[in-house]
């Protein structure tokens, strides 16, 4: 099952003929490219731009597993171990550090408690303000009661990995990865294949998945305003670590608990967000959650605000990383955070559900994570989105 490659010409032979085409080289196609090659599938991906530069680049590298609730925390279990074997076999920099939950006041720690009541003895472990101390690597806790960490969380460097998969995969025999090429559209083409029109002329395959990001609308604007989809900006800084201080886990704080659902579903959420109500409304304001992670550089990745439109304005508001950098020099015990870059994350957000997985038709199917959490479900996503077309292509295959 050879991804073939042949010369585009006007009788319309596709440039290049797969099982499986992915439109999209951020984490949820690149994913799903690797699942399918690993299930022995000839697969394509192609990506509009030079190199990825979408979310999957632009965020904290946190697979949040232990803070996701119901469907979506086993679809986070399920792609753990993905992310640690093809960490392993692309040679992309993956870390088992787990995630520490700062708490700042009484309300906090219950909270932190009552999560660790519900979940698998020895998931969470709830810590007093020195043991917090210790993960922090940090010497002063001013401000701190104590916290819980949460061991099942991952890291990786977002600024690297996706670009290694994609450079890995597109060494592997039967995949390939074609930049600057970029999907205008999809038909069922011939013999029940799809056919996708791209800048570069047409492909084919048994299976398209198309995985781009927030950008449902330039494609099926009535799809995404069927499933409310509408963009979400957030404000990104990164800085130097205070005192070259290594952090392992990734640091979630109050404002994390209250947008995170198995946060949000524990008895004392309520008491929490009115607190937080009460003491930082600039923070809820501006829908911060105060976090951040340190890449293998040291380099420390803080956030964030989320801000809602359908087309989002490119400007960053500078008093929106003022309030999110002195969140969390609180956190550290400094006085300031001085930032080396700032930038714009954007990701596809809806009301309605979390994913918008839509079959289009049985040959294309579309897959966009809806929720901000795309890096946590991207290989559990994968792995059943490609689990639910297998069967099919199996027997399709030995036709061709
Ligand atoms: C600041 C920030 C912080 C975040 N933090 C986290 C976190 O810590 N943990 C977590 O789980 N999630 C996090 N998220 C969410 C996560 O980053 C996204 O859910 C995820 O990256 C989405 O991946 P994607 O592949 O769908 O989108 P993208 O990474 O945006 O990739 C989509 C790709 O499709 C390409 N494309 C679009 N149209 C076409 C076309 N016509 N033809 C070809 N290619 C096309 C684009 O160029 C792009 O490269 C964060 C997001 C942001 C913005």
């Amino acid at each position: 099952m050879n991804t073939t490659k042949k010369n585009s010409s006007a009788t319309q032979e596709p440039v290049a003929s797969s099982d499986v085409l992915v439109i999209g080289a951020g984490i949820i196609g690149l994913a799903h490219a690797a699942i399918a090659h690993q299930a022995g599938l000839s697969v394509t991906v192609i990506e509009r731009d030079h190199r990825a530069v979408g979310a999957s680049i632009r965020n904290f590298g946190h697979a949040c597993i232990t803070a996701q609730h119901g469907e979506l925390y086993d679809i986070a279990q399920a792609g753990r171990r993905h992310w640690l074997n093809f960490a392993d076999k692309a040679g992309f920099w993956a870390l088992e550090s787990g995630a520490l939950v700062v708490a700042a006041t009484e309300i906090e720690l219950q909270l932190l408690r009552e999560f660790s009541a519900v979940r698998p003895s020895g998931q969470i472990t709830v810590l007093d303000a020195e043991q917090v101390r210790a993960k922090l690597g940090r010497e002063t806790t001013n401000g701190i009661r104590g916290g819980a960490f949460l061991a099942d969380d991952l890291r990786v460097d977002p600024r690297t990995t996706v670009g290694t998969l994609a450079g890995w995969l597109d060494q592997q025999d039967s995949a390939a990865v074609h930049f600057n090429t970029a999907a205008l559209g999809f038909d069922e083409g011939t013999q029940r294949r799809a056919r996708v029109t791209t800048s570069r002329g047409a492909y084919e395959a048994d299976q398209v998945f198309i995985c781009v990001g927030h950008d449902v609308d330039y494609f099926f604007p009535e799809i995404a305003a069927e499933h409310k989809i509408t963009r979400c900006s957030l404000q990104m800084t990164s800085a130097a670590a205070p005192e070259s201080t290594t952090i392992v886990p990734a640091v979630l704080t109050a404002t994390s608990m209250l947008r995170y659902e198995a946060f949000t579903v524990l008895p004392s959420a309520s008491a929490l967000r009115r607190q937080v109500e009460a003491a930082r409304p600039d923070l809820l304001e501006i829908g911060a959650n105060v976090m951040f992670t340190q890449r293998p550089d040291g380099t420390l990745l803080l956030g964030d605000s989320h801000a809602y439109a359908l087309t989002q304005a490119p400007f960053l508001t500078e008093s929106v990383s003022d309030t999110l950098l002195e969140a969390a020099a609180k956190v550290l015990d400094v006085e300031t955070i001085h930032p080396i870059e700032r930038w714009q994350g954007i990701y596809a957000s809806s009301d309605v559900a979390p994913l918008l997985i839509r079959n289009i038709t049985d040959a294309i199917t579309l897959v966009s994570v809806t929720s901000g959490i795309g890096m946590t479900l991207s290989f559990g996503l994968a792995e059943s989105n490609i689990n639910a077309v297998l069967p099919a292509m199996t027997t399709n295959s030995p036709a061709r």
